[in-house]
């Protein structure tokens, strides 16, 4: 930075507001452009594309420069913010005019990821959640608030992994941190998998108007890390925020937890693949009809119920609709016309709200009546509590219908907005403005008939307001001295005349005077507007549950959901199974449904079977099954018994987790790990393969210790999938678990998946089949048979004696070179075997591991 001395007034005015607002980007208003200097300029004019120039450029060291017209400005703001930059909006808050010296300037508003109110990176079905964190006494306060919609809520956390589990499901862009006791490990977890940005607001002073929010919160932690919240938003955006709720506390404990890991592995909202929400649970359950039911939708996905009487409640209502084709087809057209009632409250708070948002609130209003009447009409109690919040709100319907002109433009403060009618004097200005064209005409008609010239025209332009336009033939017929020139053209020159003048001066008073009336009309309707706030925003809670049901009813009655009943004593029995979104995928006749049954005293499925015959399906399935069931929703199967699970955990597939730099086995070993010291007895565990990361032999000691001990410790009903045939024997061992197994026959020497599930273990390893079916070589296939035979013969397995089996076999196979490996007593087959298990393989290329494998060769 140049030295202070050397700065003209109006750079030591950037430089000191830059200060304040260090890690965003300045757009320093200077006349019609937001200027940004130094290297706020050099990154933005390489992000956005713009012209790099200098402030002073024959001096020294000249000030990087470049600048936006401002009235674009939003467009380059929002793409600055969509990719994780703060932008301050600085303003003139002096007329320049009237102004000797500098102008003051100052932030009216700074811009951040989750603050963000429209464009694109704000979409209609998602919230868009800024949250904020505090750390004492070993507990995270979490709060988060929507500045769209108002919402705001708050909760305790126990540990880094929930907040990373909450922070995730909220999906959000930007953090606040209200002190400096946040675990740096915490902070580089969220900036690398959510990649958030993070905000600070460390000050403790109190926000005299908004602390009433926070009132309904008991936790002192809660308390302060919502208002620390609050206080960003107000230093932040600098304007009303009438809009935000009162603050809920929510306990993580009252939900059907999952985290992150698994949630991702089930891929609810997000595909694995794309990132997008297309072949996902949410794009599959989305038969929302407005922007708030979508988001709503997406919330009671990410907090399924746990509590049964709540759970009954949404099934009786989705009953009660699935019962009524015809009023719910009624109800989907009124619900297709309803707008987004939270964010254009939000805006109206905000001060965005325009006429054309108030004509669209008309709108949707006008819809509640015949909602309401829908929805009392299939009522059989259990849609009171709903009803009691549908309100029409006839009064703001008036309002807006008596105030509002129906071709209201874009802008508000440029005219036309409100209705002929609605204010005496706004009428008399524009009776003014209407006789003034007449006026107009008359004067056209006078003056031809005064110089005969018949194309003499009247006319109007921005620049020179009202003229006599005469062409250049026929200027000679002019009365010399009344007429002044005000612009020549080619073929043309333009005159103006006292008289005209006179005219002029009345129209343009009319119409400047309108138009400062009409805002202030417009301003005043805002207002009663906002006071009607809080009903608005409870409307909208009633009609997006509402809208939430009904897409349960068009999902449930389209794909044929069972309603599901909630067993007591856990008993888990579902007849004829589908897994919803394979199924939608697929088609319904493609799919193969199954059935999954432990009684009360089953814990554990071990599930053996070929690779690719549908066991992960098959356990997928099961959780897709749960998380409907608990979100109040019908599920896809004949018939269906199932407990209500307080957790998920899963180890299901390939994870992503490989670019944060863990291998797969220690992700894997780390989420057994989660579901070992978390999981309850009211718990499901969905462990698919595991420990196929490693070792063979470690690998099935590991499964089985942790069969072991699910089954003796935890007693969480389990689903374990594994190509470890030896591991079947355990049922002899443990009680409570049961072997199943996916069919598969052989047809003329091919294999053929049944994708159906049977009891009893697999007989046979279907290894081979599948390696013949890749077109492995006759020869390899055959020397392969030959092995797994000997191999057969010899088994000895017991559950605890694991590495025995390779020593019977021995002599058969002789001069087998694989697998003399597994002798333990050849020096140079366990460094073959030490050297293997130190390689990073995820690390190697293709042809850096040939060249080990021929290295290793040597060696043997
Ligand atoms: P595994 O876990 O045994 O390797 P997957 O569960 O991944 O197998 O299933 C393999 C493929 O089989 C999937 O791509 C799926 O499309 C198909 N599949 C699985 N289950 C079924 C089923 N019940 N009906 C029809 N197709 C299925």
């Amino acid at each position: 930075m140049p030295q202070k001395t050397k700065n003209t007034p109006m750079m030591e005015q950037y430089l000191s507001i830059k200060e304040q607002y260090r890690d965003a980007f300045l757009f320093y208003r200077l006349g019609d452009f937001y200027e940004l200097f130094f290297d706020d300029a050099l990154k933005v004019a390489q992000l956005l594309e713009l012209t790099l120039t200098s402030r002073n450029k024959n001096a020294e060291d000249p000030i990087p420069m470049c600048g936006v017209p401002y009235h674009a400005a939003t467009n380059y703001i929002d793409i600055l913010v969509e990719q994780g930059y703060k932008v301050a909006i600085c303003e003139q808050v002096e007329d320049p005019k009237t102004t000797k010296g500098m102008v003051k300037r100052e932030v009216i508003q700074l811009v951040t990821p989750g603050t963000l109110m429209e464009g694109k990176g704000v979409s209609a079905k998602e919230n868009n959640f800024l949250t904020a964190l505090a750390f004492d006494n070993q507990q995270y306060g979490l709060s988060y608030v929507d500045l769209t919609t108002g919402e705001l809520c708050s909760t305790t956390l126990e540990d880094e992994d929930s907040v990373l589990n909450e922070a995730s499901a909220l999906q959000t862009k930007e953090i606040v941190l209200t002190d400096d006791k946040i675990p740096d490990s915490l902070k580089e977890t969220l900036k690398n998998r959510l990649g958030v940005v993070f905000s600070t607001q460390e000050d403790d002073q109190t926000n005299a108007e908004l602390e009433f929010l926070t009132d309904g919160l008991s936790a002192e932690l809660e308390k302060k890390v919502t208002s620390k919240l609050l206080r960003y938003l107000l230093l932040t955006q600098k304007r009303s925020l009438d809009h935000i709720q009162k603050a809920q506390s929510y306990e993580v404990d009252h939900y059907l937890k999952m985290d992150h890991y698994s949630k991702a592995n089930l891929e609810l909202s997000q595909s694995i693949r794309t990132g997008k929400k297309h072949g996902t649970l949410l794009w599959l359950l989305d038969e929302t009809k407005t922007a708030m039911g979508g988001r709503l939708l997406k919330q009671w996905l990410d907090r399924p119920l746990i509590q049964k009487s709540a759970i009954l409640k949404r099934q009786d209502q989705l009953a009660s609709l699935l019962q009524a084709f015809f009023e719910r087809e009624d109800l989907k057209q009124a619900l297709t016309k309803v707008y987004d009632l939270e964010r254009l409250a939000g805006r109206v708070a905000f001060g965005n709200v325009n006429g054309r948002d108030l004509l669209q609130l008309k709108t949707s209003l006008e819809q509640v009546p015949a909602i309401r009447s829908i929805l009392e009409g299939i009522d059989q109690g259990e849609w009171v509590e709903t009803l009691k919040g549908m309100e029409p709100m006839e009064d703001l319907v008036q309002l807006i219908e008596q105030a509002i002109n129906e071709e209201a433009p874009i802008a508000v403060t440029e005219g036309n907005v409100i209705k002929d009618g609605f204010n005496e004097q706004l009428d008399k200005y524009r009776e003014a403005m209407r006789n003034g064209k007449q006026w107009i005409a008359e004067l056209e008609t006078k003056e031809r008939n005064k110089t005969g010239i018949k194309n003499l025209k009247v006319g109007y332009n921005r620049v020179f307001g009202y003229y006599i336009e005469i062409t250049r033939a026929n200027l000679a017929n002019l009365e010399e001295g009344r007429y002044e020139r005000k612009q020549t053209l080619a073929n043309a020159e333009r005159f103006i005349t006292p008289e005209l003048k006179e005219l002029e001066k009345q129209i343009l008073e009319a119409e400047e005077k309108s138009v400062d009336l009409e805002y202030e009309l417009f301003l005043d309707v805002r207002k009663k507007v906002k006071q009607a706030i809080d009903r608005l925003q409870y409307l909208a809670k009633m009609i997006s549950t509402t809208d939430v049901l009904q897409s349960f009813a068009v999902i449930s009655e389209r794909y044929q959901y069972v309603r599901p009943e909630l067993s007591d004593d856990k008993t888990l029995d579902i007849v004829e199974g589908r897994h919803p979104v394979v199924e939608k995928v697929l088609g319904a006749q493609e799919y193969i449904p199954n059935s999954i049954q432990m009684d009360q005293e089953t814990l554990v499925l071990l599930i053996t079977g070929p690779n690719m015959s549908g066991k992960s399906t098959y356990m997928r399935q099961l959780a897709l099954t749960v998380i409907l069931a608990q979100m109040g929703c019908f599920v896809p199967a004949q018939s269906a018994v199932m407990p209500i699970f307080d957790r998920i955990f899963t180890r299901i597939g390939a994870s992503d987790d490989l670019i944060a730099g863990q291998s797969t086995f220690m992700v894997e070993m780390m989420e057994a790990n989660q579901a070992l010291s978390h999981a309850t007895a009211n718990s499901l565990v969905l462990f698919d393969e595991l420990g196929r990361g490693t070792a063979t032999y470690d690998g099935m000691a590991l499964a089985q210790a942790i069969i072991e001990y699910i089954h003796q410790h935890v007693g969480a009903k389990t689903l374990f999938s594994t190509h470890y045939h030896e591991l079947t024997v355990l049922q002899d061992e443990l009680t409570q678990l049961k072997n199943i197994h996916v069919g598969a026959v052989e047809k003329n020497g091919d294999l053929v998946f049944l994708h159906k599930m049977m009891d009893g273990p697999a007989d046979k390893s279907y290894g081979i089949h599948v390696a013949k079916i890749a077109g492995l070589p006759e020869e390899l296939l055959d020397r392969a048979d030959v092995i797994l035979q000997a191999l057969e013969k010899g088994k000895t397995l017991q559950n605890q004696s694991i590495p025995k089996e390779a020593e019977g076999v021995e002599e058969n196979i002789g001069q087998s070179q694989q697998l003399s490996l597994f002798n333990e007593d050849s020096e140079t087959a366990s460094t073959i075997v030490k050297e293997l298990q130190s390689l990073d393989v995820m690390d190697m290329t293709p042809l850096d591991a040939l060249n080990k494998l021929y290295e290793l060769k040597q060696s043997a």
